[in-house]
């Protein structure tokens, strides 16, 4: 099979596991030559990557100055609060939009660059169904911060549309990633056990089923890659029917 990913430079933030992993993998299976951090090391040791936390705008800066330029860039790093508009604290507030909003604006702000004087990139924000698309319970600032990124996504893909450059992002439902094995055993006891939990998630999905992260890897392969060379500005579901 042809590989679709061939000579592209690629940095993937939050390789360290779930969909951040699969991507960097996929990518790399697809011929690129794949930059995979994580805001822990020993994650990323086995892909190559080294540790980048994308809170830390000079580390963010001084990755794309000494790895860079880079044809894509996949914007996977985010968090998921579990609270309502009265449960949320002010630091949750403040820690949610550093780390789903800002960090993703400063990974594109020291890329694009590179990309324009270029004159080619493509650019993969990580946002979720549970944002503009869907509203989910106690997703408050998870939901409020995914939109963001959704309105980013448009807003820099509007700017830099006539430069070659193409922003998309990804609205995935619900992926089973060690992250969400997590959120299940948060859930446990409201929930009635952990397999009760679990169940509440899957129940989720018309599918009956959650995502793979490679599911998810294939979306972000396609828009990264030039297959994809007419779609821009785009906030794609990936839900197993969620929003049907
Ligand atoms: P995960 O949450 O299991 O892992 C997240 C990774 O991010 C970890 O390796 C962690 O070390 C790294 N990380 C955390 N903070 C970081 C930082 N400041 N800088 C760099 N790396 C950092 O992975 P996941 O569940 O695949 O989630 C990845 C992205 O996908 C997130 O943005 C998440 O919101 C989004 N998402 C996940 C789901 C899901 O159901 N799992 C659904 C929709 C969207």
């Amino acid at each position: 099979m042809t590989q679709r990913m061939n000579g592209l430079r690629c940095l993937v933030t939050a390789a360290g596991q779930g969909i951040g992993r699969a991507t960097a993998q996929m990518f790399a299976r697809e011929g690129a030559t794949v930059v995979a951090t994580d805001r822990d090391a020993a994650l990323v040791a086995d892909l190559g990557g080294f540790g980048l936390d994308v809170l830390d705008d000079a580390a963010v800066a001084r990755v794309v100055a000494d790895h860079g330029p880079f044809d894509v860039l996949f914007n996977c790093a985010g968090f998921v609060h579990q609270n309502t508009a009265l449960t949320a604290t002010d630091a949750e507030w403040d820690f949610a939009f550093a780390l789903n909003v800002r960090a993703m604006w400063k990974c594109m702000a020291a890329v694009l660059p590179g990309m324009i004087e270029r004159g080619r990139g493509s650019i993969v924000n990580m946002a979720s169904a549970a944002s503009s698309v869907k509203g989910a319970p106690n997703r408050f600032l998870y939901g409020t911060t995914k939109a963001a990124v959704v309105g980013m996504t448009k807003a820099v893909a509007a700017d830099v549309v006539a430069r070659g450059i193409r922003v998309n992002c990804l609205c995935p439902g619900t992926v089973d990633t060690p992250s969400l094995g997590e959120r299940i055993a948060a859930n446990a006891t409201a929930s009635g056990g952990l397999e009760a939990a679990r169940a509440a998630f899957v129940a989720r999905q018309a599918m009956g089923r959650l995502a793979t992260a490679e599911e998810i890897a294939a979306l972000a392969t396609y828009l990264a890659a030039d297959e994809s060379a007419f779609v821009t500005g785009q906030a794609i579901v990936i839900d197993g029917g969620w929003t049907l």
